[in-house]
């Protein structure tokens, strides 16, 4: 099996660095000016993560396009990382947002909007009861308060290297048995020990342990893990923690925030699930903040009674700007024309026309890596498939990561920050696809020598 060279690489990204210092004066120089008032010189540190020694600024973004303040063009295969996965400005969305500014964008009361979101949720989902926050974070902060306060339970499970938004007990992995803070967490506001149970993904054997232990709310997991890379759930897996919560009292939270890819209604209406909570976030207010979280007829019944009374805005979840106008028309613009059938219709073949053309790649030079696909999000790894998160983990090659991102960056074409992941939206063309294959054969072709 041929491997890959690390002093090729290591010339071959300084190459690239050079490359992407000359393409880019425009953003260099607004990057200087950042570095004063902006704390690493950026509005919100994940944006340190982009490969190049300083991050583009972006004029605009239409479609499945973006174009940065140096005029050049890139296929979008980030996406903002899923926030805008139906395709970079919706003209429906636009028209929605600007009549909402004339009349209002923030009241504290319901807009007429938000019942219809609510049910085209439902019909999405599955599930007949919803609420509404600014962030799939809140919303799992919030979901996770419901699930103690309905159990009485001090513990929440997760599922080892998932990732949940800044939610403080999420941010928790497994160390040789023990519960201990995510590598990277800063300043760890929790005692994760105290407050989460962490299990493997795909092992329902050490699930039906942990949770025999009783002292567990609910368990909130991704039907897929999509943020250590994407690692899908064996046969059977998904039926097994279904029965397994049950028969334990635990509530299930399904976050769709990113399995949406699978389709409408996300992995719990194309794989048939049957959660008792469930969360979704980013695309839904077409890149206008907004997240929401459903539930079944049997936990709003037993959650109804408490969301009245004198001190339900101090009960910790809401926020004041939470379920606004504008989000909430936005959200209906977009969920009545977007990210329907007929959109994933478009948007998954073209993620299995990318899953093709990286599998010939891979195959052509005969390299132990491969491609994973889930609904119109695909992510190609320099390894065989990881069963779960701590493998998936092991197997991050940040020196490999770096140099495609780098290498595609500075040929048009964008993936997200983390990971080697696509995501595909009804915008995106064969041709966009077809520029990622050539440009991903390039840079295998450079590393091979
Ligand atoms: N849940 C999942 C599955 C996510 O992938 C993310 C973000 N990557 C979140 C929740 C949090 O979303 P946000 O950062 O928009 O709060």
């Amino acid at each position: 099996m041929p491997t890959p060279d690390r002093c090729r690489l290591a010339d071959l990204r300084a190459t690239e660095e050079k490359r992407f210092r000359d393409l880019h004066p425009r953003s260099a120089a607004l990057a200087e000016d950042a570095a004063g008032p902006l704390l690493a010189g950026v509005p919100m540190p994940w944006m340190t993560r982009w490969p190049g020694a300083f991050a583009l600024t972006v004029d605009s973004a239409s479609g499945a396009r973006l174009v940065d303040v140096d005029g050049i063009e890139y296929v979008d295969l980030c996406l903002g990382d899923t926030g805008a996965m139906t395709g970079h400005a919706l003209p429906q969305v636009a028209e929605a947002i600007s009549r909402r500014a004339a009349t209002g964008l923030t009241t504290m009361l319901p807009s007429t909007d938000a019942t219809w979101v609510a049910a085209e949720l439902a019909r999405r989902f599955g599930l007949p009861s919803w609420q509404f926050a600014m962030s799939a974070t809140d919303a799992n902060r919030f979901v996770l308060r419901f699930a103690r306060h309905l159990t009485g339970r001090p513990r929440i499970a997760v599922m080892d290297w998932c990732y949940h938004g800044t939610v403080d007990e999420t941010l928790a992995v497994l160390d040789g048995g023990r519960v201990v803070p995510r590598p990277g967490a800063l300043g760890p506001q929790v005692d994760v020990a105290a407050t989460t149970a962490v299990v493997p993904f795909n092992d329902a054997a050490a699930l039906e342990r942990r949770l025999a232990e009783g002292d567990v709310a609910c368990l909130l997991m991704e039907p897929a893990l999509t943020n250590i890379g994407i690692v899908l759930p064996e046969p059977g897996y998904l039926a097994e923690v279904r029965e397994i919560t049950r028969r334990h009292g635990v509530l299930l939270v399904n976050d769709e925030t990113h399995t949406l890819c699978a389709g409408p209604g996300g992995a719990t209406a194309a794989w048939g699930l049957q959660p008792d909570l469930l969360v979704v976030g980013k695309p839904i207010g077409g890149g206008v903040p907004l997240a929401a979280y459903g539930m079944s007829a049997e936990v709003a019944a037993r959650l109804a009674g408490s969301m009245l009374g004198h001190e339900i805005d101090v009960a910790g979840v809401g926020g004041t700007l939470t379920a606004n106008a504008l989000a909430l028309a936005a959200a209906r613009a977009t969920l009545s024309t977007s990210l329907r059938d007929d959109d994933f219709a478009v948007a998954t073949p073209l993620a299995e026309r990318f899953t093709d053309g990286v599998a010939d790649v891979i195959e052509q030079h005969d390299l132990p890596w491969h491609v994973q696909r889930l609904g119109c999000r695909a992510e190609y790894w320099f390894c065989p498939p990881p069963r779960d998160g701590a493998a998936a983990a092991a197997a991050v090659d940040e020196e490999f990561e770096g140099f495609f991102h780098l290498y595609a960056l500075n040929r048009g074409v964008l993936l997200t920050p983390f990971h080697n992941m696509a995501l595909f939206s009804p915008a995106h063309t064969a041709g966009d696809v077809d520029r990622h294959t050539e440009v991903f054969g390039g840079a295998v072709e450079a590393l091979m020598g």
